[in-house]
């Protein structure tokens, strides 16, 4: 069974008109939070149900919001990074379809907490129909008092944008996206600053994700309590887990944070189909650690996944069976990051090219002996050592593959000459 927060009403008829979220309970805890709530409290019970950043970092996110000053002469942005594009995720498009209100509620509940009055959601470019939807229920929300000026009475204004990315993946790298946002190239900033202090236009901003921000009606209903019960102690509430590749039933499943990587493919997954034998499986999106078959007795939460030498990253779960050549993994991996290099920093910027074209030649049968440490030894170079973890993304994957399945790679240049 799953164990359905976010998810719960997804599936309900016409779940996006505001008319039928309220029926289902929606907006009850902004009205707890903005009338019978300090903005501290409410950070400070974030703070104690460890929501932790459902995006990739897995930064907690009511420490976030407590590095925002709360007097400053400067206006205060919030931005929703609605982005989405590390390869393998779908989670936080399944949340702005079905449920756009419940993302607009944890919006505004957040923007009260950190004294925000305006709001960004930076959607990728190619989720036009979410876009629209998304349009269409803050002007819901706002034809019912839930944004713009003096919202519930209590003096507080927020105003909600939706602005559409032109489709780079690195804008959804938090100052990319700011960035990209300002109308600029989107290319990373150097940190520090943080967008804490200097963020968008110069100004203190909070970044956070779609699912992180869609959690936060439920704490602020059932108290922190609650939601640590349904997670690891320093690791709260559930994730929305997305499951591809090699399963019998790929699709969201929304379940404890620190449920077994083993017990999300085999039994919510559906298992791998009749004949086939696990292989591999990336945790938590592209830019994760590959973890071989006989690693997934791993707990799905953010330390767990790390000490076991990956990241829950974006909880996006990729399952490769042993049909799949390890090589064709590896050539989908240097060219996703070859072509989305931003180009600003010269490990990444050469680094992800050399790798891809190594990793070509290979594919095309005209490997040589030492290839495999040569790609150890650049990815090496390149972790580390850049402005933004788009370097690391590129660099951790290869070094896992190249390490954890040598052999495979080796005997293939040597079958393909
Ligand atoms: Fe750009 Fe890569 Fe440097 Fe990030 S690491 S700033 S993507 S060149």
């Amino acid at each position: 069974m799953e164990t359905k927060v976010l998810t719960k009403d997804f599936g309900l008829d016409h779940l996006y008109r505001i008319g039928v979220y309220l029926e289902q309970g929606g907006y009850r805890a902004v009205k707890k939070a903005l009338t019978e709530w300090k903005p501290e409290q409410v950070i400070d019970e974030v703070k104690k149900a460890s929501l932790r950043g459902r995006g990739g970092a897995g930064f907690p996110a009511g420490l976030k919001w407590s590095f925002v000053p709360q007097k400053t002469d400067k206006p205060k942005y919030l931005c929703v990074n609605a982005d989405e594009g590390e390869p393998g995720t779908f989670k936080d498009r399944s949340i702005m379809a079905h449920d756009p209100h419940l993302l607009i509620e944890g919006i505004i509940i957040a923007a009260y907490a950190v004294g925000i009055h305006t709001a960004y959601i930076y959607i990728r470019g190619e989720y036009e129909l979410i876009a629209r939807r998304l349009e269409g229920a803050i002007g819901e929300a706002y034809a019912k008092g839930y944004l713009g000026k003096n919202i519930l009475g209590i003096g507080f204004d927020l105003e909600l944008y939706v602005h559409r990315g032109a489709g780079a993946y690195i804008c959804g790298e938090e100052t990319g996206l700011l960035e990209s946002l300002e109308g600029k190239r989107g290319n990373p900033r150097l940190k520090p600053p943080f967008p804490a202090s200097v963020g968008l236009f110069q100004s203190p901003t909070v970044i956070n994700n779609v699912e992180t921000l869609a959690n936060v009606p439920f704490i602020i209903l059932n108290g922190a309590g609650w939601f640590l019960e349904r997670g690891s102690p320093k690791d709260g509430g559930t994730r929305i887990f997305g499951v591809s590749g090699a399963v019998n039933k790929p699709g969201i499943y929304e379940l404890p944070v620190g449920t077994s990587l083993r017990e999300i493919i085999f039994t919510h997954a559906g298992g791998l189909k009749p004949g086939r034998a696990l292989k591999a499986v990336i945790p938590g999106g592209m830019s994760c650690p590959i973890f071989k078959a006989d690693e997934v007795d791993v707990k799905m939460d953010c330390d767990c996944v790390a000490a076991a030498g990956s990241m829950l990253g974006s909880g996006a779960v990729i399952v490769i069976d042993d049909r799949t050549p390890i090589l064709d993994v590896l050539s989908k991996v240097a060219k996703f990051y070859a072509h989305e290099s931003c180009g600003q920093c010269t490990p990444c910027r050469l680094g992800t090219s050399w790798i891809h074209k190594i990793v070509k030649r290979m594919a095309a049968g005209k490997g040589r002996a030492d290839d495999v440490e040569t790609l150890v030894r650049l990815s090496t170079n390149i972790k580390g050592r850049t402005l933004c973890p788009l370097g690391d993304a590129a660099a951790l994957p290869v070094l896992a593959i190249a390490r954890k399945f040598k052999a495979e790679l080796e005997n293939t240049m040597k079958g393909n000459a």
